[in-house]
């Protein structure tokens, strides 16, 4: 397990991330799904096999003294591989509800859901946040590329089984000819978002595509569509929907050792891309911008504009 951030996140303020599934090397990330919008990069390792694996008493000692040190909103089990391909999901949720009260949230593509114990391993957490970029199995291919045999009706059912509290993420953009933003998609979504809510109640986020991906060419939505957006699900379904905003990274006020700060915002950088000022007030405000183009100069990192800001990425995401 890695331990990383936390990273300013506009649906949980500031979110220390748990990476339970960290992707092999030369890989940038281990996931069911290959989204044509993956700020992680696209040389991932594709799979469809929840496996246990082990979160060492080590790791999870270095995950208390970070929440410690940096008291953050939430835990959430995210990163460089889809969460629920750990069978120990709900194990590790366990151990750190006994650590703290800081609620545990997971982002997850909901791709297993079907599966008994990862729904098991779900319910642990305080806060399940699942995916729906798509209304239609064609358009869900399209979108999310998953691995074969993942059906976008059964994840529909099986939100609807979940326990504990749930919010549908649905990340909008265009691509050449491909969006998820348009009236007759959002309709249909409209559609499954209540049939969800009229047996599981739930919220709705709202994300656009904002990050640099590989991909070039995706385009984010404005600001004013998805505040629209918002409100017409609102309006035709009585759902709470939070959609993106741009707004400014709260501070954390803490200063790690120079050795740990190189490497912290590395690990940082391999699973969100940032801006200068996210990473710099991860850390109270330090001046990182020589560190930043050291990082460079080493090709350990590099920074793309997007959305007209600078973001920093690791090189070795892929
Ligand atoms: S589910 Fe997440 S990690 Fe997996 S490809 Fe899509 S955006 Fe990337």
């Amino acid at each position: 397990m890695k331990i990383y951030g936390p990273v300013p996140s506009w649906r949980l303020g500031n979110s220390l991330g748990a990476d339970i599934v960290e992707a092999p090397k030369s890989y940038c990330k281990i996931c069911s799904f290959d989204c044509v919008y993956c700020q992680l990069g696209d040389t991932g390792l594709k799979t469809n096999k929840p496996e246990q694996y082990p979160v060492s008493e080590k790791e999870l000692q270095i995950l208390k003294n970070r929440i410690k040190a940096t008291k953050p909103d939430y835990i959430t089990f995210s990163g460089q591989g889809e969460p629920t391909f750990n069978l120990n999901l709900g194990y590790v949720a366990k151990r750190i509800k006994k650590m703290t009260k800081i609620p545990v949230a997971v982002l997850t593509n909901a791709s297993f859901i079907k599966n008994d114990s990862v729904r098991q391993g779900l319910n642990q957490c305080d806060f399940v946040i699942a995916k729906i970029d798509a209304p239609s199995q064609e358009l869900f291919e399209a979108i999310n590329q998953p691995s074969p045999g993942i059906m976008l009706k059964d994840i529909i059912k099986s939100i609807t089984k979940l326990k504990t509290k749930v919010a549908i993420q649905t990340l909008l953009f265009t691509y050449k000819n491909l969006t998820n933003a348009d009236d007759k998609t959002i309709k249909q979504l409209i559609k499954i978002y209540k049939q969800i809510n009229d047996v599981k109640p739930t919220t709705v986020f709202l994300g656009t595509a904002y990050r640099p991906t590989d991909l070039r060419g995706i385009i984010s939505i404005k600001e004013q569509r998805l505040k629209e957006i918002a409100h017409k699900i609102n309006y035709e379904t009585g759902i709470e929907v939070i959609y993106y905003k741009k707004s400014e990274p709260l501070l954390i006020r803490r200063k790690p050792r120079p050795d740990e700060l190189e490497r912290e915002i590395i690990t940082l950088l391999e699973r969100r891309p940032c801006t200068e000022e996210e990473i710099s007030t991860r850390f109270g405000k330090v001046n990182i911008s020589l560190l930043l183009d050291e990082l460079i100069k080493g090709n350990i990192i590099e920074k793309r504009r997007q959305n007209n800001r600078i973001y920093y990425f690791a090189k070795s995401r892929g």
